[in-house]
Order: structure tokens, then C-alpha cells, then sequence
């Protein structure tokens, strides 16, 4: 049965409570690392989000792209652009075509480098590993050193990793974790990425 209006108030004033008791428990400051996996829609397209949520601070946010099947995305016209945010493609030299492993473990590792240096940079508030659980799926990068360099960033820079499949190592490491659900995706009813939602 529904709940009265009396009923109903006093219910949402003790939720209110508990809410309120939470909110003041949480009172630390942590540069977060967060991971953002599963096979559904959303995980790029998050991060991206929390890219421009800097920006709207006066933040400085680095990204570096790992694999992109496509050029001209949505989020690179318009956040590659902006003098706040570097932004890296490194997944350029994938040869999924050859199939050439240590070719692929040396684009890897350079693109490993250009993180490494955004994460020692304390100027950047926010850095974007977007699709690099891939490379830790395939083996091209060492998961121990991933680790160490995201253990070992300044105390104040937050992260967000994005991608399917995230190794174990990686959700331990991590402050906050969101796996994504594909429920369903247009796409399989044969409709095309779609520019401003797909890319
Ligand atoms: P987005 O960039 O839209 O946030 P994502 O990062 O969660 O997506 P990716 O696996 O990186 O997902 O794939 C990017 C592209 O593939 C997007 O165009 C997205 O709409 C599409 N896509 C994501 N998940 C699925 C799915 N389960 N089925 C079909 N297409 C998908
Ligand atoms: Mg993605």
C-alpha cells in the first residue's frame, strides 16, 4: 500500500539523516583512480565527461588514447582543441592487419612512455587512459609496472582508466569501479554509430 504523506515524511527524514551522516563521514581529498570497464556503452564517452568537469575548474587534464579505430571523433575536435588539455593518439601503429606481436608490444611501450610522463606530471589534474585495458589483455604492457607508475603518480592527480576485460590488478588498485552493462545497443538493430553518441 502506498505510503500516507505523514508516513511518507518521516521516512525521507530518516533517509535525509543517513545521507547526511554519510556525506559528513566523507571527508578526505585523494587523487582517485577509476576504472571504467564492462561490454556496455559508456565508458569513453564518462571519461570524456569528467575531462570537460576540469576544464570547468580551470584544471589542466591530460588524455592518451590507445586504440582508435576511428579518426575525427567528437571528443578529439572538441577537447583536443582546448590549451588545457594534451591530447595523445598512441594507438595509431596497432597492426592488426599483420599480426606483427612485437611490433605492437614496441607501439605499446612507446605509448607507455607518453603516460608515464603524464603521470609524474603534477600540472595535470586529470589523465585519460582510454582503451589501455587492451594492451594489458594482450600482454603488451607488464601489469607490475602499469601498477607501479599509477601507484606512484602525485597524491593529488586522479585517473580513469576505460576499457572491456580490466585485469584484477587494476580493480584492486582502483578507489572506484564501474563496470557497464550492454543491455542492449542500437546497433544491433543495424544502426550506425551515430556522431555526438558513438564518436
Ligand atoms: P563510448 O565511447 O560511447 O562511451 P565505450 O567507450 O563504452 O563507448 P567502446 O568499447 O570503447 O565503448 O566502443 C566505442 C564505440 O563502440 C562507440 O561507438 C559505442 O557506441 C560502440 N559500442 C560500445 N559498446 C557497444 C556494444 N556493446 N555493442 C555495439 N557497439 C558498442
Ligand atoms: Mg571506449
Amino acid at each position: 500500500m502506498p505510503d500516507n504523506s505523514e508516513q511518507h515524511s518521516r521516512r525521507m527524514a530518516r533517509k535525509k539523516a543517513v545521507v547526511d551522516a554519510a556525506i559528513a563521514r566523507a571527508d578526505q581529498d585523494k587523487g582517485l583512480l577509476l576504472v571504467l570497464t564492462g561490454n556496455g556503452k559508456g565508458k569513453s564517452s564518462s571519461a570524456f565527461g569528467m575531462v570537460a568537469r576540469c576544464l570547468g575548474y580551470g584544471y589542466k587534464a591530460g588524455v592518451a588514447q590507445f586504440l582508435k579505430s576511428r579518426r575525427d571523433t567528437g571528443e578529439e575536435k572538441f577537447l583536443g582543441n582546448q590549451p588545457d588539455v594534451q591530447w595523445h593518439v598512441l594507438g595509431d601503429g596497432f597492426t592488426w592487419d599483420t599480426q606483427n606481436r612485437d611490433a605492437d608490444i614496441a607501439t605499446a611501450q612507446r605509448g607507455w612512455a607518453v603516460a608515464q610522463n603524464m603521470l609524474k606530471d603534477d600540472s595535470l589534474h586529470l589523465v585519460v587512459l582510454d582503451e589501455l585495458t587492451y594492451l594489458l589483455k594482450y600482454g603488451y604492457l607488464d601489469e607490475k609496472q602499469v601498477c607501479n607508475d599509477l601507484a606512484s603518480r602525485p597524491a593529488t592527480q586522479h585517473v580513469v582508466i576505460t576499457g572491456r576485460a580490466a585485469p584484477q590488478c587494476l580493480l584492486d588498485l582502483a578507489d572506484t569501479v564501474s563496470e557497464i552493462a550492454d543491455v542492449k545497443h542500437a546497433f544491433r538493430a543495424g544502426i550506425r554509430a551515430q556522431p555526438g553518441i558513438d564518436l
